[in-house]
């Protein structure tokens, strides 16, 4: 070990096996507990050890939120019950009359949130094209508060330069939100280009393997941070602790599936790019996507997911997503297994009537960790059927 291994900043991968990850107090039990309890006893009226109610705080979720902060090199982190929850709490800290500028291309359950629920509690929506800052520029309003944005986008993997766009926000007085669900820690980290709020679908890659679902939010500003604290444990939208122990477990894989991830994808949108019954990839790695440049610059790599039309439209795309068989027909995305999915008909049903609304035809995969030549002959052979 040489004599500087303590005091220089540690890298990705280390910290996913380390961070929140001090051995017990009581036992020495090298792997977080899970602390499987709702209260705590008191060792005199009103004195307690820093925990006394679960919705409050658990110590497998402490050790969890350290992770997360560590991750996105953020001071604070808090974790919920899942991405949605996260998304929500952070919502309530605007307030009536206030002015949310979002990216155009967003989750479909985010679209929903924004356009369905809380647009009827006072708060007003626009939808604009975040990959175009003067866009933006043009959609701020005198009461925007936040401008809220996924880079890449679902399930058309558009990028937004984060840091522009933390330019034109802040002197507009509005915060700058990012969900980094599809890029994830390892490839992106909005906090560093500006951004005040990084969110998460725990549920994707930091979970890694499709057996859990939850959310997150990492920020540096404190008094900003002591109000959600307040908002998450008044809420109370808090994911228990055996979500928290598989989110934990999930993350000290975290970079090595990352890199395998980006490996096989790179591969698999090559595949595709070349074959005669495929119309149009769209994966950021590509010289093709035409925001080659930008993704080199803003992320570490291209991440695992990627977005395809066929020739043969809707119905060669259905066919596709029936025949594999490596690839699950299912949602959802960011685990080790490789999923295929049609977003209209599926994860975007409910933004079918909507500015959102995406072609019928598109097919979405996750790409998993599994062997690049298997996965590559699977869509082959699904691929020689349309
Ligand atoms: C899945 C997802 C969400 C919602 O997260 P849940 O954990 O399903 O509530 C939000 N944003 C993005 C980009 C997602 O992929």
């Amino acid at each position: 070990m040489s004599p500087n291994a303590h005091t220089r900043q540690p890298r990705l991968e280390t910290l996913a096996v380390h961070a929140g990850a001090a051995p017990d107090p009581t036992t020495g039990a090298v792997m977080t507990p899970i602390y499987q309890t709702s209260t705590y006893a008191q060792t005199d009226v009103a004195q307690h050890k820093g925990y006394e109610y679960s919705r409050t705080d658990n110590p497998t979720r402490t050790a969890l939120q350290t992770a997360l902060a560590a991750l996105e090199g953020g001071r604070h982190a808090l974790a919920f019950a899942s991405g949605m929850a996260a998304i929500d709490t952070l919502l309530r800290l605007l307030r009536p009359g206030d002015h949310i500028l979002s990216g155009n291309d967003v989750y479909g359950g985010t679209f929903r949130l924004f356009d369905k629920v809380l647009a009827h509690y006072g708060l007003s929506f626009s939808f604009v094209d975040t990959a175009d800052p003067a866009a933006v520029a043009a959609a701020l309003r005198p009461n925007t508060r936040l401008v809220w944005l996924e880079t890449p986008t679902n399930p058309m993997l558009r990028l937004s330069d984060i840091a522009a766009i933390a330019a034109l926000a802040h002197p507009a007085g509005a915060w700058l939100g990012v969900d980094n669900t599809f890029a994830s820690p390892a490839l992106q980290n909005p906090l560093a280009l500006g951004a005040d709020f990084v969110v998460h679908s725990t549920t994707k890659y930091i979970g890694g393997h499709s057996d859990v679902v939850g959310g997150a939010i990492v920020l540096n500003d404190t008094p900003l941070y002591e109000q959600l604290k307040f908002l998450q444990n008044a809420i109370g939208a808090v994911p228990g602790p055996m979500d928290c122990f598989l989110t934990l477990r999930g993350i000290k894989t975290l970079a090595l599936r990352m890199a395998q991830h980006c490996r096989n994808a790179t591969q698999v949108a090559r595949f595709l790019a070349d074959h005669p019954a495929v119309a149009q990839v769209i994966y950021p790695g590509l010289e093709s996507h035409p925001q080659y440049e930008l993704a080199r610059r803003q992320m570490a790599g291209p991440g695992g997911m990627i977005s395809f039309l066929l020739y043969g439209g809707a119905a060669a795309a259905r066919t596709v997503a029936r025949q594999t068989r490596y690839f699950t027909l299912a949602e959802s995305l960011g685990g080790v297994e490789s999923l295929i999915e049609l977003p209209a008909p599926m994860t975007h049903a409910s933004v079918a009537d909507s500015p959102l609304a995406v072609d019928p035809g598109l097919v979405r995969i996750s790409v998993g960790i599994e062997s690049a030549d298997d996965l590559i002959a699977d869509l082959a052979q699904a691929l020689a059927l349309c």
